[in-house]
């Protein structure tokens, strides 16, 4: 029997017990203690952003990056359409309106024009929106110079959504120390994880100050638990931080594995007239979390054939995110573009990407591909 092959399993380098016995050998099992701050360290350092907090989860740094920004009731917020519904679910977390912006087909994130269509917009209307979402999608460095642009052109606030993409680079800096706040997730299939878990990252001491202390039920300082704001309770365990520690070792390591996945991945398929990735622009490179194709529908096969034909053998593969402007539960948001972000729902597939993904199963799949363009 075939072992079963993930998307996107954990992949532990060794030395995350170390640090988790550590946690237990001092006693530290509590979302306080060394491994918490030893893992905001190795982040600011690794992405050169001078404040990271770290929390439990990607979406928790989402929700936090909002709340200090002050968006609130009434607020709109634009959001790339073609992403994990945690992009966008903290924007009605805090009581803003979400506004869906579609892709552009080089990167796959957000489209530049269609962004400063929905900003005029709202500026003609007088509601000019508090911040963007952009996103980094499956590792691609979104066109952050022209995205950069647009939002100092008209003075509103870029959170970057660098779930995905902890260790991609453009014009030689990390993803997400281009925004005022940046967030990483560290869930059990992203590029590197601490079980669950998130970071939040910023220049403005402030904003991070202020993050750490929503995080932790907004205590004022006095010793009878005093509140005058409602809290959070979003800090990172110090065993999950642990994890986190190690898990730093060997993030170079991981780039270039799931790098090299996308090469070989590319090199054999790329025969086939009709598969197309996602292309790295200029001064981007993308860790490439995920190798992500899409089947032009020339070929006479749906990425769903595909995926049924690949569950068939244990390889798991997964269709695009679902568009946000698509999902029943926004159905009624304001949507600013054409249909790019919708043809590459329809027409694209995430491969198996793992890091420790055996060559000879990566080679089975693209047999496996190849043999149903043939028939
Ligand atoms: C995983 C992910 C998140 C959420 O992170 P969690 O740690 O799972 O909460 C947010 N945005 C994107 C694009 C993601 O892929």
């Amino acid at each position: 029997m075939n072992q079963r092959i993930f998307l996107s399993p954990p992949h532990m380098g060794g030395t995350e017990i170390k640090y988790i016995k550590e946690a237990f050998d001092t006693n530290w099992i509590a979302p306080t203690g060394p491994n918490i701050k030893a893992f905001e360290n190795d982040l600011c350092a690794y992405t050169g952003s001078s404040y990271a907090v770290a929390l439990s989860s990607g979406t928790a740094a989402i929700h936090l990056a909002l709340l200090v920004l002050g968006v609130g009731e009434g607020d709109f917020v634009l959001c790339q359409s073609l992403t994990f519904a945690a992009s966008a679910n903290p924007i009605v977390y805090v009581g803003a309106t979400p506004v869906f912006i579609d892709s552009e087909s080089l990167t796959w994130n957000i489209c530049p024009n269609a962004l400063e269509d929905a900003i005029q917009f709202y500026v003609r209307t007088g509601k000019k929106p508090k911040a963007i979402i952009c996103v980094h999608l499956y590792g691609m460095p979104c066109r952050l110079n022209e995205i950069s642009a647009i939002c100092r052109r008209y003075g509103i606030a870029i959170i970057e959504d660098a779930a995905e993409a902890l260790g991609s680079v453009y014009n030689g800096k990390q993803l997400g120390t281009f925004g005022d706040l940046g967030i990483f997730s560290f869930n059990g299939n992203k590029i590197i994880t601490t079980s669950g878990g998130g970071a939040l990252i910023s220049n403005n001491k402030s904003y991070i100050e202020k993050a750490l202390f929503l995080a932790t039920q907004a205590r004022d300082t006095a010793p009878h638990f005093q509140h005058s704001e409602i809290g959070y309770n979003y800090r990172m365990s110090n065993v999950c931080a642990g994890i986190g520690r190690g898990q730093m070792k060997v993030l170079g390591q991981r780039i270039i594995q799931r790098r090299a996945n996308f090469n070989l991945y590319k090199n054999l398929l790329r025969k086939i007239p009709g598969i197309n990735f996602q292309v790295e622009s200029a001064g981007s490179l993308s860790n490439r979390w995920l190798t992500t194709i899409i089947l032009h529908e020339d070929l006479g096969i749906t990425p769903e054939n595909v995926r049924l034909n690949l569950a068939s053998q244990q390889i798991e593969s997964r269709p695009l995110w679902k568009p946000m402007h698509l999902q029943p539960i926004f159905s009624n948001a304001p949507y600013f573009g054409s249909n790019v972000s919708k043809e590459l729902y329809q027409t694209g597939l995430c491969l198996p990407s793992g890091s420790d993904l055996p060559q000879e199963k990566l080679l089975d799949i693209c047999l496996l591909i190849t043999g149903m363009v043939k028939k």
